[in-house]
């Protein structure tokens, strides 16, 4: 399986909280677990030519995983349509954190992708909805995240196809954390978790699922 773990990579240049969690860079850290798990993982980020995703690197790509915050609005239009025809084609897709308001997820999504956020020190526990689905393989009936930043309902998406994962906060709020969609003949994957400030993607559990959603 070959995968494109792509990263805005700016958090971890800019914030050295971040950086002491992703010293290389959030991208590093996935492709080390796709790696570990057996795909063939390449990385591309905003700052490279074509922001990493030429036309070459996408049809060597099956699944592309995209992690995006602060710089949304410097990704290029072409390159969005770029990898939006590429997913209708049939690339898998998997949308982490805060790329639920990319230009690239709002686009195949058709809303605003606008949620219910705050920044705090809620603990989170990820429940399985879809148990005998398999992104949900192997993950336990649910799971808790000790620290990351609530995201909430109403999340303005279309009703997913399937529904594989709910967030319960310590401050009471819920959130269809693990969606997943058809757009053409590409399969896609939001996953909320994964805030830059917190080790989230250190996670075992996390990683588990990251690694069923693109396969
Ligand atoms: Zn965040």
């Amino acid at each position: 399986l070959r995968v494109t773990v792509w990263n805005e990579n700016r958090h971890e240049q800019l914030h050295d909280g971040v950086k002491a969690i992703y010293p290389n860079g959030i991208h590093q850290v996935l492709a080390g677990f796709l790696t570990k798990a057996g795909c063939q993982v390449h990385t591309a980020t905003l700052d490279e030519p074509e922001h990493g995703l030429s036309e070459k690197v996408l049809e060597g790509t099956d699944v592309l995983t995209w992690w995006g915050h602060m710089a949304h609005d410097e990704v290029k239009d072409e390159i969005v349509e770029r990898v939006r025809q590429r997913v209708l084609q049939g690339m898998g897709l998997v949308v982490l954190h805060s790329g639920h308001h990319s230009k690239l997820f709002k686009r195949l999504m058709g809303t605003t992708c606008s949620l219910r956020w705050r920044e705090g020190t809620d603990h989170v526990r990820v429940w399985a909805v879809s148990p005998g689905h398999p992104i949900a393989d192997g993950v336990p009936a649910f799971f808790v995240i000790p620290r990351d930043e609530m995201y909430g309902e109403y999340f303005d998406i279309p009703a997913p196809d399937t529904i594989i994962f709910i967030n319960w906060y310590s401050g009471g709020e819920v959130f269809r954390s693990g969606c997943c969609y058809h757009r053409g003949r590409g399969k896609i994957f939001y996953f909320s978790p994964g805030h830059e400030t917190f080790p989230v993607y250190h996670q075992p559990e996390i990683q588990k699922v990251i690694i069923n959603g693109v396969r």
